[in-house]
């Protein structure tokens, strides 16, 4: 039942929204109440406004410089009760310099987890910090500490699952070296002690990670192990290849290194080209080490292990195969050198078989068979596709593996917990496909996430007995509509026109300006360039390379050669190559299947987003956004800019401003009726139980009622309410 409340007149009360900011900051000079201001370098400084003239503000800073600035610079800041809260929905003000330094206060303090309503925020310390042990994961599960913690998050997952017997997500995201896999691992660590005790799983399931992280991850410029997907055949400065090859090239034992044929790493161009073979503090060959003792432990037998390694090699001589130009059309062969004799013997095909795959391109015209020489550059882009297909499938078989290992105790309870550490929104100078695909997804996430917030506020109130008028969101449905839809959305488009033998770059570029400029998300540029705008931002993409990297170089020939092939794998092949093809009639042996059938890269690309979305929408979500508070890998420092970047590209401030459009503010009866029930005038004191306390106190100082609203367990305030009443609890204190 919502409370009706008179109100009494009591002047000195403020009571606007940060939205009416402007028209109360004179009740701010008056007050001398704190407030930020954006100094002339941009950042965010504490002060107090002496004076104000028009649009123009003198403003007093801590550190008693004087200031002009227009009043657009400055937002009010919270009282000190508030300094370094959990949740950043507890703050009265929830703008940007607010939010930013509760962060940093938290960070400086190493409280590297805050709240944002349901999101657990996680900065990356760049250093060990003492919040993991056992003591903690009993400690988390005995609720005995209730601070923001990953642990909590993985408890409540945990606690669901159980409770409503329903399959859970915590869903990880942020930017490249932000923590998102640290973070797993510790969402990890903590399901797997409480599914642990009597020994074995837990270390399995620990392990899964050190041999997953071993063929998944990599050496980059922004992360030293970070989670990879597509890096076997080409790097940057500064990058290496995944770990698995230089701890294969520097660890393995002499017979196995005698039956690979396998030399040290700088002999591989897949490996050497990037001019970084270790890295600092690593030791590869100690890591190959503890990767044999992961893989006994989740099970991979010693004959898997072998056949792994085998491909491994193989992949890495496939790299040093080179092509002999033949013709004057620029047509090869493939050079006969150990590289190739020892790919194909590694493969388990003959080296004649393998040098033919990747020199010729078998045409089907009606029943006739042309053979047609590859130039140079398809030659090579053969040769790299397969490497790729034959690391992505040796990927996929490890995982597998893996999954069968952990089913044994899915089949328990029925139900799971997924943890999805997912790459986060990209925008960088020069945009290619792979941010495009990147950032679509996040866009899809994003849907999600949004989704899921807006239903708990409302499900929140509604449980409290609180009016909820729909408070109106974008979503961003307009921009996914841009990407997805059929027959002219950006993915129909490019798979149109990469199936189109005369089309370039530009002629994709002129198509999407043709067809996509109604779009409000969607902006033509110059120099075949196009822009979305993105939920976090505007991104300008370059369409140079789009429609060859949207094309699959993987032609039906490799997968012929390939299914021929005796090496120890097979069942590894199957699955992928099944994946390789479009239509769902298509025959099961895929020797029928053209290469037209082929699904594209961005097509393949959604496929697996809707199931992947498929499966979170039919869990229930926990989020945690991870931030990297600096560039440098560094402790200790926490650069606001960059910080502020992430909170809006990971939809952080979004929150805050899902929250800020309703009531978010919200105290127990008991906590008000604590707090500030002890202002009460006389008349007032004959209230016992908090509700008529807290209804009291807001009667007599003339809070409006729009203001705020009674729920059967909560009061609910719009922003900045509760600031005023501590800035008459301290004046009277
Ligand atoms: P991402 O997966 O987001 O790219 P990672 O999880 O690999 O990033 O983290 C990058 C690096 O940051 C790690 O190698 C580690 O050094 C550091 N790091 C991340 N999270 C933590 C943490 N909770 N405690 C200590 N160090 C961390
Ligand atoms: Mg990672």
């Amino acid at each position: 039942k919502r409370a009706n409340l008179a109100t009494e007149h009591l002047p000195s009360m403020p009571r606007f929204r940060e939205s009416e900011w402007d028209d109360n900051i004179g009740y701010f000079i008056k007050k001398k109440l704190r407030v930020w201001c954006r100094v002339p370098k941009g950042q965010w400084q504490l002060g107090h406004i002496q004076s104000t003239l028009g649009a123009k503000a003198t403003v007093l800073l801590l550190d008693g410089t004087v200031v002009k600035v227009s009043t657009g610079e400055l937002q009010p800041a919270n009282p000190d009760i508030l300094e370094g809260v959990d949740d950043l929905i507890q703050l009265s003000y929830l703008n940007e310099p607010s939010v930013l330094h509760n962060l940093q206060y938290r960070y400086s303090h190493d409280s590297i987890y805050s709240k944002a309503g349901p999101v657990l925020i996680a900065v990356n310390p760049f250093k060990a910090v003492q919040c993991y042990g056992k003591d903690f994961v009993t400690a988390y599960r005995k609720k005995l500490l209730n601070k923001p913690h990953v642990f909590a998050i993985a408890d409540t997952a945990y606690n669901e699952m159980m409770r409503d017997e329903k399959n859970q997500s915590i869903i990880i995201s942020g930017e490249s070296g932000a923590g998102k896999t640290e973070t797993a691992k510790v969402a990890m660590q903590y399901l797997a002690a409480l599914g642990g005790g009597s020994g074995g799983v837990e270390s399995e399931i620990l392990q899964t990670s050190s041999v997953l992280e071993a063929f998944g991850n990599a050496k980059t410029s922004r992360n030293d192990n970070s989670s990879r997907f597509s890096r076997v055949v080409q790097l940057t400065h500064e990058e290496r290849s995944y770990h698995i090859f230089y701890q294969l090239c520097a660890g393995a034992p002499s017979g196995l290194k005698d039956r690979l044929n396998l030399k040290t790493a700088s002999v591989y161009n897949y490996l050497n080209q990037s001019d970084c073979l270790v890295i600092d503090d690593v030791d590869d060959a100690r890591n190959f080490q503890m990767l044999m003792e992961a893989f006994d432990t989740v099970q991979i037998s010693k004959e898997d292990q072998e056949n792994a390694f085998e491909m491994l090699a193989a992949v890495l001589w496939l790299g040093n195969i080179s092509f002999q130009v033949i013709d004057n059309e620029n047509h090869v062969e493939v050079v006969a050198d150990e590289a190739v004799t020892s790919a194909a013997r590694l493969m388990g095909c003959s080296t004649e078989d393998l040098m033919l795959a990747l020199s010729t391109h078998r045409i089907k015209a009606g029943k006739d068979i042309f053979s047609k020489k590859l130039t140079l550059q398809k030659a090579i882009e053969t040769r790299d596709a397969l490497a790729k297909f034959i690391y992505a499938s040796l990927f996929d078989w490890l995982v597998e593996g893996i999954n069968k290992l952990l089913a044994l105790g899915k089949r328990c309870t029925g139900r799971s917990i997924s943890i999805l550490d997912i790459y986060g929104f990209e925008s960088f100078k020069k945009n290619s496909f792979e941010q495009f695909c990147i950032n679509y997804a996040n866009e899809r996430l994003q849907q999600h996430f949004n989704r899921h917030l807006f239903k708990l506020e409302q499900e929140e109130y509604e449980s409290d007995g609180i009016d909820w008028t729909k408070v109106d969101f974008e979503d961003n449905q307009v921009c996914l509509d841009l990407v997805e839809k059929k027959p002219i959305g950006l993915i129909s488009l490019l798979d149109e026109e990469s199936n189109f033998p005369k089309a370039t770059d530009l002629t994709f570029a002129n198509k999407l300006k043709q067809h996509l400029n109604g779009n409000p998300c969607f902006k033509g540029e110059r120099g075949g360039a196009f822009s979305i705008r993105h939920y976090a931002g505007e991104v300008l993409y370059g369409t140079s390379g789009f429609l060859e990297k949207n094309r699959d170089s993987l032609h039906s020939d490799t997968l012929q050669l390939l299914s021929s092939c005796s090496c120890q794998l097979p069942q590894l092949f199957a699955s992928n190559m099944l994946n390789q093809f479009l239509k769902p009639a298509s025959p099961f042996h895929h020797m029928g299947v053209s290469d037209s059938q082929k699904q594209s890269v961005g097509t393949k690309f959604k496929g697996q987003l809707f199931k992947l979305m498929q499966q979170l929408e039919s869990s229930t979500p926990h989020f945690i956004r991870c931030i990297k508070p600096n560039n440098k890998q560094l402790p200790g420092m926490f650069e606001n800019d960059l910080v502020l970047e992430q909170l809006r590209c990971c939809g952080v401030l979004e929150v805050v401003r899902i929250s800020r459009s309703g009531y978010p503010t919200r105290v127990t009866h008991q906590e008000f009726a604590r707090r500030y029930g002890f202002l009460l005038s006389e008349d007032h004191r004959a209230c016992q139980d908090p509700l008529s306390i807290s209804v009291a106190v807001l009667q007599q100082f003339d809070i409006l009622p729009e203001m705020y609203q009674v729920g059967y367990t909560k009061l609910y305030f719009r922003t900045g309410q509760i600031a005023a009443l501590e800035d008459t609890r301290k004046q009277v204190l």
